[in-house]
């Protein structure tokens, strides 16, 4: 039987970290493919190398499956949106509720582009961090949305990719609890360190649940997260 493989959409973010580890435990071989859209928190992409870095360091059988790193250039993405991702103008909710930050279909192009790789590479499965549960009223996260896209892909690529979402159905504190069950307190460490989240691309002092600016709604919803799983394992 032919190895299994996967590529994991990998951002530099915990949930896309967590995916890495998810899928580093259960197929043979794993390549990454990160987005340069000039997004504001382009420093997520100069964790990328650290965090795979310190996983190849974790576990040796870790190490022999991690295999290349994938850098595109979606420059596009970003001159056709004009959001709170990649100008200069503060986070807020539109009419629709759904924040600033949202590029439309930054998901489904994602996709798109990652099984464009995956059948160049001969990889079967592609891994997302996209998430309903915490989903911020982005439409592309959403599980009809990413299972529409597998049947689109398969057949315009006349492939059988699966999608793979690890996070779908959980919070952001089950996250924090699912890298605990993969790599105990070690691989906790490296997301909560080395990964990053915050879209105002703020490094600066280390909190309890990462480095952020605290005050976005990216790092609001990753504090809230860590503290929750914290107060569930006391
Ligand atoms: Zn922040």
């Amino acid at each position: 039987m032919s190895e299994s493989s996967a590529l994991v959409l990998f951002s530099g973010g915990q949930d896309s970290a967590t995916c890495l580890a998810w899928a580093l435990e259960r197929f043979d071989r794993v390549e990454t493919i990160g987005f340069d859209y000039g997004q504001r928190h382009a420093v997520e992409l100069a964790q990328r190398a650290i965090v795979r870095e310190k996983f190849a360091d974790l576990k040796p059988y870790w190490r022999e499956k991690l295999g290349d790193d994938h850098t595109l250039d979606l420059s596009a993405l970003g001159a056709i949106s004009e959001t709170a991702m990649t100008r200069e103008i503060a986070i807020e909710a539109d009419t629709k509720g759904l924040p600033n930050t949202f590029v439309p279909g930054r998901n489904l192009i994602f996709l798109a582009f990652a099984a464009a790789l995956a059948y160049r590479r001969g990889l079967t499965r592609i891994v997302g961090g996209m998430c309903e549960t915490d989903f911020s009223g982005y439409p592309d996260c959403r599980d009809d949305a990413i299972k529409a896209m597998q049947v689109a892909l398969n057949i315009g690529m006349d492939a059988r990719f699966v999608l793979e979402t690890p996070l779908m159905w959980i919070d952001k504190a089950a996250t924090w609890a699912l890298a605990q069950e993969i790599g105990g307190s070690a691989l906790v460490d490296i997301i909560r360190t080395d990964t990053h989240t915050c879209y105002l691309g703020e490094r600066g002092a280390l909190h309890e649940w990462g480095h952020g600016c605290g005050q976005c709604p990216a790092c609001k919803l990753r504090a809230d997260g860590f503290a929750r799983w914290r107060a569930s394992k006391d």
